[in-house]
């Protein structure tokens, strides 16, 4: 995704709330601006237990209504890897999470971590069933 923004999109972000303008300035900052213009919606009808998604044909970003602060950023920045990568958390959204703590971006600091206890846990539990599966 290396097309530049066209003025026509620039206008169109003037009227862009202020959970999209977070985007935005993310975008800026970590991305070069070439993520396309997503809207940001905190919108949840019903609490389906995840922090946020992204709908990639919508081109809309859903957070969660509980998520305040830090958090929204944090979410917001999640869900623009996906929407860079194209996939689940396969090695591209790992290498682009881990380029973004690089570059200094906080939340990304705070998901790899996040991220790191979770994959210590599954390899824990990979390593207790490879254990129990070999030849004594
Ligand atoms: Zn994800």
């Amino acid at each position: 995704m290396s097309q530049r923004m066209k003025p026509a999109q620039k206008k169109h972000r003037m009227r862009r709330g202020r959970l999209t303008s977070i985007f935005d300035r993310l975008n800026d900052r970590y991305f070069e601006g070439e993520l396309p213009p997503v809207y940001v919606k905190q919108d949840f009808r019903y609490d389906s237990g995840v922090e946020g998604w992204l709908d990639p044909k919508a081109l809309t970003i859903h957070l969660s209504k509980r998520l305040v602060g830090a958090d929204v950023e944090r979410v917001i920045l999640h869900e623009m890897i996906h929407l860079k990568t194209g996939g689940d958390h396969d090695d591209a959204f790992w290498s682009e999470l881990h380029r973004l703590a690089k570059v200094g971006a906080p939340m990304a600091q705070v998901e790899l971590t996040d991220f790191k206890a979770e994959l210590n846990e599954l390899r824990r539990r990979r390593r207790r069933l490879h254990a129990r599966r070999s030849p004594a």
